[in-house]
């Protein structure tokens, strides 16, 4: 299965996306991940996307094209996959279109997870972060209440917002979202592969949802 799954923050895609790969066996490829070994390994391409990152805003489209061509081209490139991240821009998915039909590799579809703004909001302004930097447990007051009101579970730190978690943060990556993704939408949509799953269930009954609208 060769798949892209596309959602704002707080949609639940990394969940999603880890069942995946744990059930079927796909590999992971997220774009996210590989700049931030980049940046770690201070590379070339690490060393440009790191303010970029810093401040939450993309990296270059090029840039982005050039790590996921590079990693199709390998003679071990993944054959069954899901990509978190990746295209995230419009022109990004063009390139991507252009590179799959270089190296023979069809997608099976891209999965869409719906949920409003609103409800992002919501979910992630009720996001707790571990403040120990060993430690970082998260924890969501709706979800996954910690046992003791703002004391970690784990290792019994204090538990604060992350800065990226406030409120007009999110406002902010929302926008820049829809900006970047309503035409990625439109594209797929138009080539027959999108797929849209209600990101407002329960985690098991997404992944149903994702198999089914995937196999259909
Ligand atoms: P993520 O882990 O997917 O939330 O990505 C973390 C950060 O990496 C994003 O906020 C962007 O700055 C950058 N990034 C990840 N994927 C892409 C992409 N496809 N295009 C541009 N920037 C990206």
């Amino acid at each position: 299965m060769r798949l892209v799954l596309v959602g704002p923050p707080g949609s639940g895609k990394g969940t999603q996306a880890d069942l995946l790969v744990k059930r079927l066996g796909l590999a992971y490829i997220g774009t996210g991940d590989i700049l931030r070994a980049a940046i770690k390994a201070r590379t070339l391409v690490g060393r440009e996307a790191e303010p970029l990152l810093k401040v939450g805003r993309l990296a270059p489209d090029a840039v982005v094209n050039d790590l996921v061509a590079e990693l199709f081209r390998r003679p071990d490139r993944p054959e069954k996959f899901v990509l978190d991240g990746y295209p995230r821009t419009y022109a990004q998915a063009v390139a991507f279109d252009a590179l799959l039909t270089l190296e023979y590799v069809k997608l099976d579809a891209v999965v869409s997870l719906v949920v409003d703004d609103e409800e992002v909001v919501r979910r992630i302004g009720s996001r707790r972060c571990c403040e120990n930097p060993t430690c970082r447990t998260s924890f969501n007051l709706l979800a996954r209440p910690p046992k003791v009101e703002g004391v970690c579970d784990r290792c019994g730190s204090k538990l604060a917002t992350r800065d990226d978690d406030r409120e007009e943060t999110v406002r902010r990556r929302l926008v820049e979202f829809h900006a970047n993704t309503d035409q990625l939408l439109a594209h797929y949509r138009g080539r027959g592969l999108l797929r849209e799953v209600s990101a407002l269930d329960p985690v098991e009954t997404i992944y149903s949802n994702v198999l089914r609208a995937v196999t259909a």
